[in-house]
């Protein structure tokens, strides 16, 4: 078929943000030749973008704070359908992947002591986000890169994984292709570690970047994986909403942790008038208690502005829906008023939140320290992904293994903020540590050429269509359009079975879009090549919503409004049947061993 180039590694890591890139310094370190494969340019990753804090008990601020907290509140944040052998990894060696980052250079706010400080967010019972001012992916990233660099990572920029190659079940590299020229490479790897993000694209109204298109959860399941949990799509509480160019921005919980407080058109702090039962005992009764909470009293409890996202996302949308909402259909959110709370308030607000100053001012021509932000949910973050080992993180793939978001299993049904940054550093290292020993205990692999060839003829198929074909970008916005309505923060029935119908459609849209122009660096192309995987991972979205008849965590259903304890015993699988449609399971969350159960019900 058409020219391509063959490159060897022991092991190639798609994706190049923060667990791709922990992970490819692990595999190095271990004396494998790692190849990374990322979308964008090295330091350009999603990652770069996240701004609140990486959670760790170090108990820097709060003495009270350890991995066994850690793991109560990542276990009922996400409504106990955990893969609590994550959930307490995670909790024990987020500390340490803190500390290692330190040690390569990472330079993190400090405690007057001098030790890395951390700060409140949302579902945390302790301040427990190491952070440097609202810029924490901008320092990780870095930190990563550069230590990577050292490691002799072989970086493959702007190139996009189209396929993933077998030798037998086992996997046996990728076929990608590079985005200026548009010509084919084929990597040849004894182990593959996917670590591509999310699917935020699949929506209209979204935090996430050009990348996040569910690439890697789409590979794998053609690969032959299973996906997990894919109803759980975190609409974070606050974005911009205005102007609209701007809808959708992320503003980050680190505002409601330096006490930012929601209020109502009428100026109604209306988050304390509905507190779930689970998080009562643990959050403030008045606003005094609450603003005493963010700064740093460790007898107060924290203000309801700091319950977790999914809860507070469907109060902004029940204000919004009751009438009470902002001129531009959101709540108001205001740093400002701890002007009259803190020295040099203004300052203050401005080192504390340095992005989100500069973000408003240039964005919105919103001066922070003055007005209040107009702020309503965004699709932010998706708990679902590929189902992993939960100590190797290894798929059901033999040899392709999954990290960071694109990987399921540490947030259950909702994941709390902070949560991802230490998912990345804690579950790269594992896989890419497991992905090395896989490379090394398991012999060499053989290329398929016929699958290599359908790869390439599948890529290139819209440009025999050519201009007759319809734009890859008008499928790509019903796609994002349709989402946003029927399967977004409040769900019904009658919405997901029209989800599926139009998801049909679409398909068939997708199959006809055409492309004009060249390989060199067409947009139109790429985006024809995402279409693919924004389609499966949005119907697996909508079939599993569709299957989850209760309302837990990320995933709100109008006509169940309650959790039903049935649905807390399983986790939703779906895998490609014989005849490559979707089949959905139910999987046994296998019992918490009593250690684990313990401090569940201590801290309660
Ligand atoms: C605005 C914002 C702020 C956030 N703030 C925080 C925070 O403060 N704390 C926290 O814990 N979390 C935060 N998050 C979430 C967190 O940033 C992400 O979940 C996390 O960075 C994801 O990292 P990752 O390594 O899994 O993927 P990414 O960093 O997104 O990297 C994915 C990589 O995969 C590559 N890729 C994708 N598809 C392909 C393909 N087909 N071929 C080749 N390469 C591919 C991309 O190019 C990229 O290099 C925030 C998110 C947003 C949007």
């Amino acid at each position: 078929m058409s020219e391509q180039t063959t490159i060897d590694h022991d092991v190639l890591v798609i994706g190049a943000g923060g667990a791709g890139l922990r992970a490819a310094i692990e595999a190095a370190s271990r004396g494998t030749r790692v190849g990374v494969v990322t979308k964008s340019l090295l330091g350009k990753a999603h990652t770069v973008m996240a701004e609140g804090g990486v959670a760790a008990a170090m108990g820097n601020v709060d003495d009270r704070d350890n991995w066994r907290v850690h793991f109560a509140d990542t276990m009922r944040g996400g409504q106990y359908l955990n893969n609590w052998r994550m959930a307490e990894l995670h909790a024990k060696e987020a500390p340490a992947r803190v500390n290692e980052l330190e040690a390569w250079g990472a330079l993190f706010d400090r405690t007057t002591d001098g030790r890395i400080l951390q700060r409140n967010f949302g579902g945390h019972r302790y301040p427990r986000l190491a952070h440097v001012g609202d810029r924490t992916g901008l320092e990780m990233i870095r930190t990563l890169q550069d230590h990577g660099i050292h490691e002799g990572l072989d970086v493959h920029m702007e190139c996009t994984v189209v396929t993933l190659l077998h030798d037998g079940e086992r996997i046996a590299g990728a076929l990608a292709y590079d985005r200026e020229r548009g010509r084919f490479r084929v990597f040849r790897a004894k182990a593959v570690v996917l670590a591509t993000g999310g699917i935020g694209r699949a929506y209209s109204i979204t935090s996430n970047s050009w990348e996040y298109t569910g690439d890697g959860h789409a590979l794998a399941y053609l690969a032959g994986a299973a996906l997990q949990d894919m109803e759980f799509v975190q609409f974070h509480p606050t974005g911009m909403i205005w102007p609209p160019s701007v809808r959708g921005i992320l503003v980050t919980e680190g505002v409601r942790g330096e006490g930012g407080v929601l209020k109502n058109r009428d100026g109604k702090r209306f988050m304390f008038d509905n507190v779930p039962e689970n998080y009562k005992s643990q959050t403030a009764d008045n606003e005094e208690e609450g603003w005493r909470y963010t700064q740093g009293d460790k007898d107060a409890r924290r203000p309801p502005e700091l319950l977790t996202r999914d809860h507070v996302a469907r109060m902004i949308v029940r204000e919004v829906k009751e009438g009470r909402g902002s001129p531009h259909g959101g709540v108001f959110l205001d740093i400002a008023w701890i002007k009259d709370r803190v020295p040099n308030g203004a300052e203050h607000i401005k080192k504390k939140l340095p992005s989100m100053y500069h973000q408003f001012k240039q964005l919105a021509n919103i001066d922070i320290t003055k007005e209040p932000m107009e702020i309503g949910p965004t699709t932010h973050y998706v708990m679902g992904g590929i189902r992993v080992d939960g100590d190797t993180q290894m798929s059901t793939v033999p040899g392709l293994f999954a990290c960071g978001e694109c990987a399921a299993g540490l947030h259950g049904a909702n994941r709390l903020g902070g949560n991802s940054l230490s998912d990345l550093l804690v579950f790269g290292k594992r896989a890419g540590e497991h992905a090395a020993e896989f490379a090394r205990t398991n012999g060499d692999v053989r290329l398929d050429e016929s699958e290599i060839d359908e790869g390439m003829r599948y890529a290139l198929a819209p440009f025999e269509r050519g201009t007759s074909g319809e734009s890859a970008y008008q499928v790509q916005d019903a796609l994002q359009t349709m989402m946003q309505d029927a399967v977004g923060i409040v769900r019904q029935q009658s919405e997901m079975e029209f989800a599926l119908g139009e998801l049909a459609k679409l398909n068939q849209r997708a199959e006809r879009v055409g492309v004009p122009g060249n390989r060199e660096y067409n947009p139109g192309w790429h985006t024809a090549l995402d279409l693919r995987h924004l389609l499966i991972v949005s119907e697996a979205i909508a079939r599993c919503a569709l299957e989850r008849r209760e309302s837990r965590g990320g995933h709100f259903r109008d006509d169940y409004p309650e959790k039903d304890p049935a649905f807390g015993t399983f986790n939703h699988v779906v895998r490609r049947g014989r005849d490559g449609a979707m089949a959905l399971e139910r999987e046994p969350i296998p019992a918490l061993p009593a250690e684990l159960a313990a401090i569940i019900e201590e801290m309660k």
